[in-house]
């Protein structure tokens, strides 16, 4: 026997839809290199996205099209989301961050059809653009005022491409397991791997991401999304904002700049925001250093890399900030585990809440989650046992974009993270590394992450980053980068010390190096790869010098 409801599409359109008679007059605040701070509405947004489906449509780019950007949060990027992904192309978000070599490799793979590009971009697509024969036209953000001299063949701005439009468009019905986006992991081993979202995906995730046990996002809500829509689709927020009504604050590109965040956040009376550890990182810096406190904020969430406790407590006890720990990938677009407390939790003496929030969460409803062994075997959730992390359901990825089936995923359709983790009792994981960054000591295996944690809990630690090194009794040893705060100067030995008692003594990191700065991959996590390159031949003391 049937079920007898409505066979309702789920699609990005019915979000526009529900925004536009819901929501219309929501304001989002967008910053943009012709508008420092520009005003609009969800209704003005998705008007202008009629006008620009008009535009592609006019531009001969038809349904299951890549439409490519290189571009910041605003809201022409907004515009660029749905009027593509409605009109039934796919979008193709480009990380401008990455090695040219990488941009241009992913484009090609993925046959973009036309590219919108944001002026300060500029120069790179310039560059790419004899390697990109799929290319048809080029789009520059910006006003016909402001649009700048390029040799880029046939370009226009976006204002002119748009203009004379018509404000509505007869926007098709699409089945909801439509492509409607396509995001490439970065690839730090191997190429990049591109993972197709749908429009039922989507829509899934997004209603997911409001839960109260989630993001908890409501119509009261003011969200700047820090994380950038290149990055998994910003973690789902474009969606999700317009599906509740939620005003949105797009910071445009300066997204590192902790004076120029803070500033926007209390302007605008941001409730919420969302980004990688780097960034809160720097924002803290920035209000320590100015003496400044968060006076709107009441929540940020944290994923794309482990947030070290010291951030969270930063945000609670300066600020009044609750943090909350996410877990998840490009491939599972990206929201698989989230942290919020259990019934109960919040009478816990304040370090053993703090253990719990310092762990990345519960899987969210509609995310499967287990652990297994080397032999394949699922581990118990007791806290102790750590294995591979796998995943599977609706928004995770079944396969990746022109690739035959590879390792990633067996025969039960279980989704291989490349993640090591324990599941505690109450259901909350802990990332103890990435497969590839583990460190194997004397056939045991260190956590690079509780170590880096454990020195950026340090008072002069600004950014730590712990990494294997060769060792020939052990195989493997820790070494311990750390950048130093501001005017603060850290001795190797003493840091040796202060992981006394935090950590198993046979985790002490060998080495301690103080550098100037660390580097980071494309989406702003620590690049672990250039770091064991960079020190391949790092010899620790007490190990062999030959
Ligand atoms: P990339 O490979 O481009 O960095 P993703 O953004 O998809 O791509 O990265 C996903 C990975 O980031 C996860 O597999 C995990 O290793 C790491 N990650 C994400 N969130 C967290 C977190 N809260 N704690 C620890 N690691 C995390």
């Amino acid at each position: 026997m049937l079920g007898q409801m409505m066979p309702t599409q789920l699609t990005i359109t019915a979000i526009m839809r529900h925004a536009l008679r819901h929501h219309g007059d929501r304001e989002i605040v967008s910053v943009v290199a012709d508008a420092p701070l520009f005003r609009t509405t969800y209704r003005d947004v998705f008007r202008r996205a009629s006008m620009l489906a008009h535009a592609l449509a006019d531009a001969g780019v038809s349904a299951g099209e890549r439409v490519a950007t290189l571009a910041w949060n605003d809201h022409r990027h907004l515009e660029i989301y749905y009027a593509s992904s409605c009109a039934g192309m796919v979008l193709h978000t480009l990380n401008p961050r990455l090695f040219p070599e990488q941009i241009a490799w992913i484009v090609n793979h993925a046959e973009d059809r036309c590219l919108f590009v944001d002026p300060a971009i500029l120069p790179l697509a310039e560059a790419l653009a004899p390697r990109l024969p799929s290319v048809r036209h080029w789009i520059v953000l910006t006003d016909t005022a402001n649009m700048p001299d390029t040799p880029l063949p046939g370009a226009v701005s976006y204002e002119a491409f748009i203009e004379g439009r018509a404000a509505d468009y007869d926007w098709p019905d699409l089945h909801e397991d439509t492509a409607c986006s396509i995001c490439y992991t970065s690839g730090t081993t191997g190429d990049p791997k591109g993972v197709v979202y749908s429009h039922r995906s989507t829509v899934l995730h997004a209603m997911a991401a409001c839960m109260a046990d989630v993001m908890g996002l409501t119509q009261r809500d003011t969200v700047l999304p820090v994380v950038p829509m290149f990055h998994a689709n910003a973690w789902g927020v474009p969606y999700a904002a317009p599906m509740v009504g939620a005003k949105l604050v797009m910071p445009g590109p300066k997204l590192a700049d902790g004076e120029f965040l803070h500033r926007l956040m209390e302007s605008e009376k941001v409730t919420l925001s969302l980004g990688v550890p780097t960034i809160w990182m720097a924002l803290l810096q920035y209000l320590e250093a100015a003496g400044k406190t968060l006076t709107s904020l009441q929540r940020t969430i944290v994923g794309g890399a482990a947030c070290p406790p010291a951030i969270m407590q930063a945000f609670r006890d300066r600020h009044g900030v609750a943090t909350h720990h996410a877990w998840g990938m490009t491939e599972t677009s990206p929201l698989g585990t989230f942290n919020s407390l259990k019934q109960g939790m919040d009478a816990l003496p304040e370090p053993d809440q703090d253990d719990i929030r310092a762990r990345q969460g519960r899987g969210i409803f509609g995310v499967e989650l287990k652990i297994v062994g080397d032999d394949g075997a699922e581990l118990p959730w007791d806290g102790k046992a750590f294995g591979t992390l796998k995943v599977r359901g609706p928004w995770v990825c079944s396969g990746y974009f022109r690739l035959d089936a590879g390792t990633s995923h067996d025969t039960e359709g279980w989704f291989d993270t490349g993640d090591v983790a324990n599941i505690d009792p109450d259901g909350y994981i802990q990332i103890t590394d990435r497969t590839k960054d583990v460190i194997k000591s004397g056939g045991e295996w260190i956590s690079s992450i509780e170590l880096e944690n454990t020195a950026v809990a340090h008072a002069d630690v600004a950014e730590a980053a712990v990494i294997g090194v060769a060792h020939e009794r052990w195989t493997e040893r820790p070494l311990l980068l750390i950048v130093p705060k501001p005017g603060k100067t850290v001795d190797g030995e003493g840091l040796r010390r202060w992981f006394r008692g935090k950590v198993a003594d046979w985790w002490i990191p060998d080495d301690v190096l103080v550098v100037d700065e660390l580097p980071h991959t494309a989406t702003g996590k620590l690049n672990k790869l250039a770091l064991r390159e960079a020190y391949a031949d790092h010899k620790l003391p007490g190990s062999d010098p030959s």
